[in-house]
Order: C-alpha cells, then sequence, then structure tokens
C-alpha cells in the first residue's frame, strides 16, 4: 500500500514508546504479565473509574460488553447508524437483534428527542432494548445525562462506544467514568487517539462486571481462590466455569498502550488547537460546516468533519476524489451502518433513519492527528476552498 502525502489520521511513535516495547520484549512475560494490569490501573486512573479491562481490540470489549450484561437470543439492542460496524455487530455475536436510533445532523450523534420516540413506540409494543449503545462520534460525548435518564425511566442498560472519545471530557468529567453508563469501551487502533498496534479497554464501576469481562476474555477460566466452587486440587488448578474467549491482550501491546497514555493530553490538545484552526478557515466559507460541539463536551477529535451545505452529492464525490488525487486522503465516516449489504438482509431499508442518510450525503472527513502541520493543514483547506469555488 502507498500511502498518502498526508492521510486522514495516523500514530505518533516516539524513542520512549519503542523502549517499552523493546523491554517486554526483553522481560520473561510476553503475555499474562505485569504491565497488561499496570495499563489497565493507569486507564482507571485517567478515567476516574474503578475497573478497566484491556482487551486485544475493542471490538472484543463489545462483544464481552454485551456478555456481561447478559445479552442473548431474543434480547434487543440499540446503537447508531453512525459508526463503524462494530458498535452493532457485537449484539448479533451475542445472538441478540439490532435496531438503530437516528442522529442529530449537527455533531452525527444519537439524537435523545429520536430515542425518547422510539423508545415510547417500542413500550406499547413490549419490545424495548435491554441495552443502548451510544457512540462518541469522532470524540464528542453524546448527552449522557439525558440518555441516562430514559435508562431509569425505560430500564435499559448502557455501553459507551469511545473508541474515538479517550481523552475527552463531558460536564468536565473523563470520558470513560461510567457516570452515566454502565460500560464504557475505548479502542487502541492506530487510527484511534492513542494506540497499542491492536487493543482495547472496558472500563466499568461496577465489580459484578469487571470479574465477568475478565473471565469472559480468557475462555471463561478463573483460578481466584474465592470464586472456586469446590476446593482447590493443587497448585496448577483453574475451574472453567462459563463459555470465554482468547480475547486478551499481550503485555508487548500494553507496553506500547501504557507508554502512549503519557502523551494522551498532548495529543488531545494538538488535536484540539487543529480543529481550532480548521474551524477559523471555514468560518467565512459558505458552504462548509464544521461538527458543532456542545458546551458541556470537549472533544478529543478523533476525527475532523464538515458537512458539505448546498452541494450536490455528485460533487461531494468528485471532491473527495481530487483531494486524494493531490495526496491528500479525504475521507468519509460512516455510510449509516443499515445500509450495508448485510444488514440490508434483516429487513432494514433506505430512509430507516433520515437525519443519518442526509448526515451522509453532506459529510466529508479532513486530516487530523497530532504531527498535521499547520502549513499541511493550509494546504488541505486550500484545496478544498479551492475546489468548492470552482465546482459550486
Ligand atoms: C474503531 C472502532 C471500533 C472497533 O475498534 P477495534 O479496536 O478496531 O476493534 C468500534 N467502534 C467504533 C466507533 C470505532 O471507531
Amino acid at each position: 500500500m502507498k500511502p498518502f502525502k498526508i492521510p486522514y489520521g495516523r500514530q505518533e511513535i516516539d524513542e520512549q514508546d519503542l523502549a517499552a516495547v523493546a523491554n517486554v520484549l526483553k522481560s520473561d512475560w510476553l503475555t499474562q504479565g505485569p504491565v497488561v494490569p499496570e495499563f489497565e490501573e493507569a486507564i482507571a486512573k485517567r478515567c476516574n473509574v474503578n475497573y478497566s479491562v484491556a482487551m486485544s481490540n475493542a471490538t472484543a470489549a463489545l462483544h464481552l460488553s454485551c456478555l456481561a450484561l447478559e445479552v442473548g437470543p431474543g434480547d434487543l439492542v440499540w446503537t447508531s447508524p453512525i459508526s463503524f460496524v462494530a458498535s452493532a455487530n457485537c449484539a448479533l455475536y451475542c445472538g441478540a437483534e439490532i435496531d438503530f436510533v437516528d442522529v442529530e445532523l449537527v455533531t452525527g450523534n444519537l439524537c435523545t428527542k429520536a430515542l425518547q420516540e422510539k423508545l415510547l413506540e417500542a413500550k406499547k409494543k413490549n419490545k424495548l432494548p435491554k441495552v443502548i449503545i451510544p457512540v462518541h462520534f469522532a470524540g464528542q460525548s453524546c448527552d449522557m445525562a439525558r440518555i441516562a435518564e430514559l435508562a431509569a425511566e425505560f430500564n435499559f442498560k448502557i455501553i459507551e462506544d469511545a473508541s474515538h472519545a479517550i481523552g475527552g471530557s463531558y460536564e468536565g468529567r473523563a470520558i470513560g467514568s461510567c457516570l452515566y453508563s454502565d460500560i464504557t469501551i475505548f479502542s487502541f487502533h492506530p487510527v484511534k487517539i492513542i494506540t497499542s498496534g491492536e487493543g482495547g479497554v472496558a472500563t466499568t464501576n461496577r465489580p459484578e462486571v469487571a470479574k465477568r469481562l475478565k473471565m469472559l476474555r480468557s475462555h471463561g477460566i478463573t483460578s481466584d481462590p474465592d470464586d472456586l466452587t469446590e476446593p482447590s486440587h493443587g497448585p496448577w488448578y483453574y475451574q472453567q466455569q462459563i463459555l470465554g474467549f482468547n480475547y486478551r491482550l499481550t503485555d508487548i501491546h500494553a507496553a506500547l498502550g501504557l507508554s502512549q497514555l503519557s502523551k494522551l493530553d498532548r495529543f488531545v490538545e494538538n488535536r484540539n488547537a487543529l480543529a481550532k484552526r480548521y474551524d477559523k478557515i471555514f468560518l467565512t466559507a459558505k458552504n462548509i460546516k464544521p461538527l458543532t460541539i456542545n458546551d458541556m463536551c470537549r472533544s478529543s477529535y478523533h476525527l475532523y468533519v464538515v458537512r458539505l451545505l448546498n452541494v450536490e452529492i455528485g460533487i461531494r464525490k468528485k471532491c473527495i476524489e481530487f483531494l486524494r488525487s493531490n495526496g491528500i486522503a479525504a475521507h468519509l465516516h460512516y455510510i449509516p451502518i443499515y445500509l450495508q449489504p448485510f444488514y440490508k438482509k434483516f429487513g432494514f431499508k433506505a430512509g430507516y433513519c433520515p437525519i443519518a442518510e442526509l448526515y451522509y450525503s453532506q459529510a466529508l472527513t479532513l486530516p487530523m492527528y497530532p504531527s498535521l502541520t499547520y502549513s499541511q493543514q493550509d494546504e488541505v483547506s486550500k484545496k478544498l476552498e479551492l475546489f468548492l469555488i470552482a465546482n459550486t
């Protein structure tokens, strides 16, 4: 693969990261060693949450979070259509049914008014969801206080898909604190805010959920004396108590994640500075509208997304092609999940979430990563503005 001159996102790896990984490779433990719990503790401290369970990726964390909340056949899970497919697939892994709640046009986040209406309808039909997975799109939290109110009223559990949002905050609290949710999950894929190569984590304040996540990520096995159902046979003894998986994170990955975590504040500051700069540049552009950031939120700006207003869909496509032909990896996040061929098989049709589809017709993701220089950023915005002037 030939990389773009200016990708839409990229990792930043330094000497400290290399040394951290090399130290693990020279140690006795490549996996199931001390660095994974060290990484977990650092995440829990950073998010001001009681428990943190590291896993091989965020998709695994979503899967096990659903299982830990006892999602199974006959249950319903709702999520946002403007997300990566993993936010929905996790429900299907558990044999549950998935459904989608429409978004807000200006943030791309799950719309709490649409959610309330859908819940009222579902209540009448006796088809309320067991779990809702709000997705903190592009790094900005959903309106979690309102979603938690609805959870109390309609009796559902909440998994925050914060794959985009580590380092962001809501009402002044770190995303991942789980004040308004049962579980929050983060992704450490290289395109996200910090990376461990592949990796993910689930945070929770509920001890029984943390315990279940830990068992599920390692085959459903425990050797904790407090949990055994019969006396130990000896020092080799362990018990498999439930059907689990091997979704463990290695110490090699955890060491990279831990080293990256020490740079999280700087990464998020750089991203915010770049976003502010983009916002300022586009202030005078009549057909470029950046996403709205709400007062109670600080975005981690995993993505910098704009909407193109009064621009035909064919022109938006040409625009992305034009930027790409100039070495700038403009992108589009996301295709509404239910429009994927796999999801259409469940009977979802175009028109199901009209705002999500309108959003999809307007959205454009521009390059955003801590090492993006101001002159590269100026090149991106100039190319975009010139294209729009020439084509609209
Ligand atoms: C990246 C991403 C995931 C999956 O993360 P992995 O660590 O790659 O499994 C899930 N949800 C959203 C919203 C994502 O962006």
